[in-house]
């Protein structure tokens, strides 16, 4: 994680300086703060009802009763649509003003009260020094909104004082008195506003970087696999490279010695390729080289590994299949070859394939001992006139699987338009 400073935080304030900061830290922490304030604000309103009684037990159902009731009931009326706004505006309590506004109309009920029950002098002061530290806990966000209602709330009730037959001389000391508990409300929640959001731009710049950390280990992920696609497959047809190939050998090999069970390999190669090439060119021959990929993998099952091991040579590995099951299978590919010419351009290009089939024997314990065999029986299949399936059987002897198989049915004859023949 880098180690850049923290964004500057206002002396006075205690908010970030840059606006787009601080926007991000109340967004971050409205939710937050909506339901704790919501909680209070219930309080409040509660607390202020309450009051009513004792209220009552003083001056019964008189008219001052009922003019401090009334404000009572206002004020919490106010303070219930307040708490049911921030249900679904959760970012007007870090933004502050709706609690500004709450307390600016809240406060005068002190004055009323002052005005209108001089004899609870002493517990209305009490109450504007709880009021003024309150402030700084109803409004955590805004220390700066809190000073100025605490001063208003102050100047407001020292005034009353003094028009309420308090003497002028006291004025000063009240204020004093009154303005003590808003110091000491503003000193902490300037500090713990300050601690707050250098611990918010911690978090978030410890997330960026678990996120950065994340999208990283993704991407080398995705860059190793990458990687080892590069490092075992053929780029041209995505099927395995001659190493892999191997590898995928030495795998099966072992499986079939430990169960005792066949292994067989068929080798293919194009036939009369360098034509194809020479006559449609050399993307129309990788054209037929991915062609024969995608026959390979519908002709094979899942578990057969099938390589490209050259040019236009084809091998696949068989596990479990026997000499004839492989061969079967390899006629069956020869004659989907066939069957199936690729359309280049305007051409159609025939298919034929040579393919030579064995079977590992006890003995052999490589892939290029296998592979000889399945090979002679390749270069007998080209040697009797190619389009056909070899067998090297385990007593040397080889034999051609089934017919020759057949050119293409649908293949027109040499010579008509859009079709040729090699
Ligand atoms: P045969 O029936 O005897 O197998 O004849 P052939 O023409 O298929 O055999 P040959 O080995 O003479 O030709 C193989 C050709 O394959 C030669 C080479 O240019 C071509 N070749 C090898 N690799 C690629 C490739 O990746 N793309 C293309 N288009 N051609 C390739
Ligand atoms: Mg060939
Ligand atoms: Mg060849």
């Amino acid at each position: 994680m880098e180690n850049a400073p923290i964004p500057p935080i206002s002396l006075w304030r205690a908010e970030f300086t840059d606006p787009a900061t601080e926007r991000a830290y109340r967004a971050d922490i409205q939710h937050r703060m909506a339901r704790q304030l919501r909680l209070a604000l219930y309080v409040w309103a509660a607390l202020l009802l309450l009051f009513g009684l004792p209220d009552y037990q003083a001056l019964g159902g008189s008219t001052v009763f009922w003019t401090l009731m009334g404000y009572r009931m206002g004020t919490a009326a106010l303070l219930l649509v307040a708490a049911t706004a921030l249900r679904s505006r959760p970012h007007l309590a870090p933004e502050g003003r709706l609690v500004l506004w709450l307390q600016l109309a809240g406060f005068p009920f002190f004055f009323l009260f002052l005005l209108l029950r001089p004899e609870m002098r002493a517990w209305t002061i009490g109450m504007v020094m709880i009021v003024n530290l309150s402030l700084f806990i109803f409004i955590p966000g805004r220390v700066a909104l809190c000073a100025w209602v605490a001063l208003v709330g102050t100047a407001g009730t020292v005034a009353t004082l003094v028009t309420t037959g308090t003497a002028p001389t006291l004025a000063p000391g009240l204020a004093l008195l009154l303005t003590l508990p808003a110091v000491v409300g503003f000193i902490s929640a300037n500090r713990l506003q300050r601690v707050q959001r250098q611990e918010f731009i911690v978090r978030t710049r410890l997330q960026q970087a678990n996120a950065d950390l994340t999208a990283e280990i993704a991407r080398r992920t995705e860059l190793q696999a990458e990687l080892q696609r590069q490092a075992t497959t053929d780029p041209l047809t995505g099927l395995l490279n001659r190493r892999e190939f191997a590898q995928r050998f030495a795998l099966d090999l072992a499986r079939a010695e430990r169960d005792r069970s066949p292994l067989s390999v068929v080798l293919l190669d194009l036939d009369h390729f360098k034509k194809i090439n020479d006559q449609f060119g050399h993307a129309a021959g990788d054209e037929v080289l991915r062609q024969v990929a995608r026959l390979c993998q519908q002709c094979f099952r899942s578990i057969d590994s099938i390589g490209r091991l050259g040019g236009e040579e084809f091998a696949v590995l068989l596990p479990g299949a026997s000499l004839d099951g492989a061969a079967a299978v390899a006629q069956r590919l020869g004659q989907q070859l066939a069957a199936t010419p690729v359309e280049f351009g305007a051409h159609t290009i025939p298919l034929s394939a040579t393919m030579g089939v064995a079977e590992r024997l006890p003995h052999e314990k490589t892939l290029d001992a296998v592979l000889q065999r399945a090979d002679l029986g390749l270069y007998a299949g080209k040697q009797a006139g190619r389009g056909r399936v070899m067998v090297s059987r385990p007593d040397g002897q080889i034999v051609q699987h089934a017919d020759a198989i057949a050119p293409p049915v649908s293949s027109p004859a040499p010579g008509a338009s859009g079709a040729q023949t090699l």
